[in-house]
Parts: structure tokens; C-alpha cells; sequence
């Protein structure tokens, strides 16, 4: 499903002298490249801040301890998602209320939201799954209509944007009250280990966040509030101020590969291949198709592995089935499509090192498959 170390190969030289530097001076913890790292990623993204983190799941936490949300608050999410999102809502004992998605986007689906809506709600979580941006104009308007925060779960989109109907661009993550990412090995954006990142425009939020990161201190030994111990080791940030300005060639190759795919599976009614929607550029952190009512999907995914072609079904239980909210979700409206989706989704391989004999291979068996089923 990808090929980590292909786009290693590429770029040895420069990633090893990174390392090297970091064993050279022993900066391990809160070396001068994870500074550098969150400069270069604000910049990049266009956000005034940056802060580090160990990983994607810890980002959400944080963000979500940072705005001081309650047991018992009610947090909107999609519960078709991956797991991690609505973990943390259990964790802090926050009440999910899972909603809905887009039958072409698989993102929250943004006419279910208000619905959901209680004296109790306290955030929406979207999520900008397998690489495309969330409808984020509307979801904006509900939460300023409601005073909610809109926390984008964005681990998946990296490097992609969305287009307000002014024409503004603004990058995933960064229109929210907070945003937060996950530098995991086969993000688009991926480190050789664990890393995250939590985004924010807010100057004081930002300070709340790197204490809520760091032990809930400010000061050394001064502790304010309660936090917890997240941070970006200096190893993974001097690997990211590498991958970093790859990031947008990254994508072209991915969205290359969904063209390819595109092409080769036009026309076929028997799979509906992603829907680009015109507000978002798509960086395809992976390519999900949705097979029709009466396909065998095991016996896809059985034939494509006999020809080595590997696949994966994400997500196969939604949130609201998983044994850990059994007792604790609020029950919201009906998640037929989410429930469906599940049985009816696949991804075939996407990622940077493609070749087109490789894209080729892959669709011409993908088809035959599908067209003898
Ligand atoms: C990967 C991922 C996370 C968690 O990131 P980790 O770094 O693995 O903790 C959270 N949400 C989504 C949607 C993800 O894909």
C-alpha cells in the first residue's frame, strides 16, 4: 500500500546528515530542528502556529483539554472515521454523538450536523478523510451560529486546501479553532516514527496548547494546569525539515495515480471511483472506491492478492459499533449510509513511488475482477 522506502532512497543523503546532526550535538529532546520544524511548517501551511507533538492521537487530546472540555460535553464527529478521532472523546470522557457522512465524500455530512445539536455541544470534530477536505464553509457557519469549536482532524490531508465560495484558499487544518496531524510513517506528510502536530491561529489557545503538551507548565517546575507529555523528538523533526518541501510533489505523485485509476475505471457502473469535490484539492492519502450493491468484496481483495496486489478496507467498524461506546454514545440519527459504506468500501494501493507499470498491473486485474463478478 505504499513504498516507504523508495522515496527514502531518494532522499538518503540529506536524511542521514539530518540524523547525523542530531546524534552529533545529543539535542534529543527539544533540539533547535523541532523549533525549526514548526517555523517551517507555519510558514508552509499559513498558520501562526505550530505546535509539536509525539502523535496525531495525542494532538487531538491536547486540543481537546486545551479548550477545557468537560465530561459530559457533547462533541459532533463522524463515527465513520479512524478510531483514534473519537478515542480521545471517549477518553476524556466526553459524550460522542457520531454523525453522518457524504455519500461522495465520505466526510461529515454537513446537512445532519444541526440536528445533533444540544445545550450540550461543545465541539465539531471533522474529519478530512483519505485526503480531501470536509465541506468546511458550512461547518464554519453552523459552529459561529451555535458557538461551537471545530477542531479538523486532519492526519489525512496534509497538503491539501480548501476553496471558500470567495475564492480564499485555506490549508487543511488551518480554519478551525484548532487543527492537528499525524507525521505516522505512511501519512503524506511522514516521519520514521511517530510525530503529530496541533494547528491554531489563536495566540492564546497556542499558549495553552504547548503547556497542556508540556506537563501543563509554563515555567519549568510550575505547574498550572493538568497536561500531559507530548513532544516531537528532535530525530523526527530534523527527518521532516527534509520531507517538507517534498510535501507538495508528494501529492502530485498521489494525485497522479487517482488520474490514473480515474481513466482506467471511467464508465464502469459496477464501482464508483472518489468524487472530487470543487472545493477541496484532493491529496489522496488514499484511493477508496465504493463497490456496488452484490459484489463479493472478499473475493476482490482474494483475487487481487493472489496477483500480489495488495488492498485494505478502511475503515471496517464504525465508531458507534465498536464494545467501547456501547453505553456511552448519545444515540444520534440514523447512520445507515456509514453502516453501508463499511461493507462497501476498498482501497487499492496510492502512494509517491508509483510507476505506471504499477498502476497499470493494478487496474487492468482490478477491472477484470470486477467485470467477471
Ligand atoms: C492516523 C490518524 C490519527 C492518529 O494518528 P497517530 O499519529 O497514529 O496517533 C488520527 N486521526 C486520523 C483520521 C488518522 O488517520
Amino acid at each position: 500500500m505504499v513504498d516507504l522506502k523508495s522515496q527514502y532512497e531518494k532522499i538518503k543523503d540529506e536524511v542521514n546528515a539530518s540524523i547525523q546532526e542530531v546524534i552529533d550535538t545529543t539535542a534529543f529532546i527539544n533540539g533547535p530542528q523541532v523549533k525549526t520544524f514548526s517555523a517551517n511548517l507555519e510558514k508552509y501551511l499559513g498558520v501562526k502556529h505550530v505546535i509539536p507533538c509525539a502523535n496525531g492521537t495525542d494532538a487531538l487530546q491536547i486540543a481537546m483539554m486545551a479548550l477545557d472540555l468537560q465530561p459530559g460535553d457533547e462533541i459532533i464527529t463522524p463515527s465513520y472515521t479512524y478510531f483514534a478521532t473519537v478515542e480521545v472523546v471517549g477518553l476524556l470522557q466526553l459524550t460522542p454523538v457520531f454523525c453522518e457522512v457524504d455519500k461522495d465524500t465520505f466526510s461529515i455530512d454537513v446537512n445532519e450536523i444541526e440536528k445533533l445539536i444540544t445545550p450540550k455541544t461543545k465541539a465539531i470534530v471533522p474529519v478530512h478523510l483519505f485526503g480531501q477536505s470536509a465541506d468546511m464553509e458550512p461547518i464554519l457557519a453552523i459552529a459561529k451560529k451555535h458557538g461551537l469549536y471545530v477542531i479538523e482532524d486532519n492526519a489525512q490531508a496534509i497538503g491539501g486546501y480548501y476553496t471558500f465560495s470567495d475564492g480564499t484558499r485555506v490549508a487543511n487544518g488551518c480554519m478551525g479553532t484548532i487543527g492537528t496531524t499525524s507525521f505516522f510513517p505512511s501519512k503524506n506528510l511522514g516521519c520514521y516514527g511517530d510525530g503529530g502536530a496541533i494547528f491554531t491561529n489563536d495566540n492564546d489557545l497556542a499558549v495553552k496548547l504547548k503547556m497542556v503538551a508540556n506537563h501543563g507548565q509554563k515555567e519549568k517546575y510550575i505547574h498550572e494546569i493538568i497536561g500531559c507529555n507530548s513532544r516531537l523528538d528532535t530525530m523526527q523533526a530534523a527527518i521532516l525539515n527534509v520531507k517538507l518541501p517534498h510535501l507538495d510533489s508528494y501529492c502530485d505523485a498521489r494525485r497522479k495515480v487517482a488520474d490514473y485509476y480515474d481513466a482506467a475505471f471511467a464508465g464502469n457502473a459496477k464501482i464508483k471511483t472518489p468524487f472530487r469535490a470543487p472545493y477541496s484539492h484532493h491529496v489522496y492519502h488514499q484511493y477508496t472506491i465504493q463497490l456496488q450493491d452484490g459484489i463479493n468484496r472478499n473475493e476482490v481483495m482474494n483475487r487481487l492478492k493472489e496477483l500480489g496486489i495488495p488492498s485494505m478496507v478502511y475503515y471496517p467498524i464504525p465508531a458507534h459499533k465498536q464494545k467501547m461506546f456501547e453505553n456511552t454514545h448519545r444515540p444520534s440519527t440514523n447512520l445507515d449510509l456509514t453502516n453501508w459504506l463499511v461493507e462497501h468500501v476498498i482501497s487499492l494501493p496510492i502512494h509517491t513511488e508509483m510507476t505506471s507499470e504499477q498502476m497499470e498491473y493494478i487496474s487492468t486485474h482490478f477491472l477484470n475482477i470486477i467485470n467477471t463478478l
